[in-house]
C-alpha cells in the first residue's frame, strides 16, 4: 500500500534501510524461528540498535528511547519486516519498560530501564495461571508483606521463555478480601531469588517457548513494587494494552505473502506451478484482499493515535483478524511445500543430519511454524475474548 510520505520521511525510510543492510548481524540471516537461536542470537540484533540509540522507537527520549512519530516507527517495522529481521523481545522494551517509566519511582527507573535497553536483563512475564487466563483477575498467586519484604507463593504458567530470563514481572494478590481486581500488586522478582523453579512446557510443534515458573516462599524486597499496593490491575491493564496493538504483524504478513508466492511458484502440479492453478491462485488472492483491507484498518488506527485518539477497541479488531491471517499463511505454506515441510529445521546436532537436506531448501522448519502459530488466537487475550470485547464496546451488543 501506498502511503504518502513527507521529505523528511522518506529521508528517513532510506536511512533506515541502509542502516539495516549494513549493521543487520549476518549469522542471523540464516535463522527463520527463535526456538532455531541460541540466547546471545536472539539478543544479537537489540544489542546493534542498542549501540546505534535505535533500540526504543516508541520511549520517551528522556529514558533513552527515539520517541519516533507514529510515522517513522510505521516506516521501521516495514523495513526490519522487508528485511525479515529477528524481532526484539517485547517483555523488556514493550512490556515492562513502558510501565516502569509510567508508573515506577526515580529508583526503579534508574535501576531497571538502562538495563532492558541494552538487553543486559532479559525480563518475562509472570501474569497467567492454571486458573486464571481470560479471567485473569482470579489469579491465586499470593504476596504477604512481612516487614520490609513480600513472601511470594504461587504458581505461573504459559511464561515465555522464562528459561533464560533474568526478571519476571507478575501479578500477585496482595488483599484476597477485596473485589478480585483491587486485591491485586505488581512486583519484580529477581529469577535467582531461591524458592523459583522453571519447568519447560514442550509444545505441538516441539520447540522450548513456554514454561511453568513455580514461587515457594520467594522473598522480594518491598521497594520492588511497581506503583501502589492493591492497585497492580491499573499497571497490568495499562501493559496488555500496549501488548495488543502492533499484535496485527501486518508489514511481517506481507514478507511470508511474498514467501509463499515464491514457493508456490517453484511447487509444480503436473508440471504446472500450484501458483498457477485456479484453487490456489484464488486462496492466495483471498488472502492478500484480506490483508489489504487489514492495512487499511491500521493505517485509519494509526492516523487516529497520531491524532492522540488512543487504540480502543479496535486492536482487538487487529488482533483477531491479523492472528487469523497469520494461521492462514502457514497453512497455505504448508499446503504448498507438503509432506517436505515435516521436514526439520536444522536445531542443534540436527545441523549435521543428512535429513534436512531432502527437500527443497523452503521446506525445513514450515511444518514446524504451521504448529507454532497455532498459538497466536490464544496469547495476548485470546480471540474469543477479543470477540467480545468487539461485540461490546463496537457494536454495542
Ligand atoms: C504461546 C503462548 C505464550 C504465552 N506467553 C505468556 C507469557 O509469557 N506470560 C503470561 O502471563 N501468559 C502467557 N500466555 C498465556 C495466555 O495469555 C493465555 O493462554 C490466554 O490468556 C488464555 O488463557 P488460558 O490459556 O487460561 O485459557 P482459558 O481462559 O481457560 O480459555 C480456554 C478457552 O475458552 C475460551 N473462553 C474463555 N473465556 C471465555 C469467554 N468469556 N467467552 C468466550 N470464550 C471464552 C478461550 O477463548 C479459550 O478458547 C501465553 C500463551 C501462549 C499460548
Amino acid at each position: 500500500m501506498d502511503m504518502s510520505f513527507s521529505p523528511d520521511d522518506l529521508a528517513f525510510r532510506d536511512e533506515v534501510k541502509a542502516f539495516i543492510a549494513d549493521n543487520y548481524p549476518a549469522e542471523l540471516k540464516a535463522k527463520r524461528a527463535r526456538s532455531e537461536m541460541t540466547k546471545d542470537e536472539i539478543l544479537a540484533w537489540q544489542r546493534v540498535l542498542h549501540k546505534k540509540g535505535w533500540v526504543a522507537p516508541h520511549w520517551p527520549k528522556q529514558y533513552g528511547g527515539c520517541e519516533w512519530s507514529i510515522t517513522q516507527r510505521f516506516i521501521w517495522n516495514e523495513a526490519c519486516a522487508q528485511a525479515e529481521t529477528t524481532p526484539l523481545l517485547p517483555f523488556g522494551l514493550a512490556m515492562v519498560g513502558p510501565v516502569i517509566y509510567t508508573f515506577g519511582n526515580e529508583e526503579q527507573k534508574a535501576k531497571f530501564l538502562p538495563r532492558i535497553l541494552s538487553g543486559d536483563d532479559w525480563w518475562c512475564q509472570g501474569y497467567s495461571e492454571p486458573g486464571a487466563g481470560s479471567d485473569l483477575a482470579s489469579l491465586k498467586t499470593r504476596a504477604v508483606r512481612e516487614g520490609d519484604h513480600y513472601i511470594v507463593n504461587g504458581h505461573k504458567i504459559w511464561t515465555t521463555l522464562a528459561q533464560h530470563a533474568d526478571w519476571i514481572f507478575c501479578l500477585v494478590r496482595t488483599d484476597p478480601s477485596a473485589k478480585a481486581q483491587e486485591g491485586i500488586s505488581f512486583l519484580l522478582i529477581d529469577m535467582k531469588t531461591p524458592g523459583i523453579t522453571v519447568r519447560p512446557i514442550i509444545t505441538i510443534d516441539g520447540s522450548h517457548e513456554v514454561n511453568e515458573v513455580f514461587l515457594e516462599d520467594v522473598k522480594v524486597p518491598v521497594e520492588n513494587l511497581i506503583g501502589e499496593e492493591n492497585k497492580g490491575w491499573t499497571y497490568a491493564k495499562f501493559l496488555l494494552g500496549n501488548e495488543r496493538s502492533g499484535i496485527a504483524g501486518v508489514a511481517r504478513s506481507k514478507k511470508s505473502i511474498e514467501r509463499l508466492k515464491t514457493i508456490a511458484k517453484a511447487e509444480l502440479i503436473d508440471g504446472e506451478p500450484l501458483m498457477k492453478t485456479d484453487e490456489f491462485s484464488r486462496k492466495v488472492a483471498e488472502l492478500e484482499i484480506d490483508l489489504t483491507a487489514l492495512e487499511v484498518t491500521e493505517l485509519r488506527t494509526l492516523a487516529a493515535e497520531s491524532h492522540g485518539r488512543g487504540p480502543g477497541p479496535e486492536a482487538s479488531i487487529l488482533k483477531v483478524k491479523g492472528t487469523e491471517i497469520q494461521q492462514r499463511i502457514t497453512e497455505l505454506t504448508l499446503e504448498a511445500v507438503g509432506n517436505y515441510g515435516f521436514v526439520q529445521a536444522p536445531l542443534g546436532d540436527a545441523a549435521n543430519s543428512n535429513d534436512f537436506l531432502a527437500g527443497p531448501e523452503y521446506a525445513p522448519g514450515v511444518a514446524q511454524n504451521y504448529f507454532n502459530m497455532r498459538k497466536t488466537s490464544i496469547y495476548g487475550g485470546s480471540n474469543e475474548i477479543q470477540a467480545n470485547i468487539i461485540a461490546k464496546m463496537v457494536l454495542g451488543l
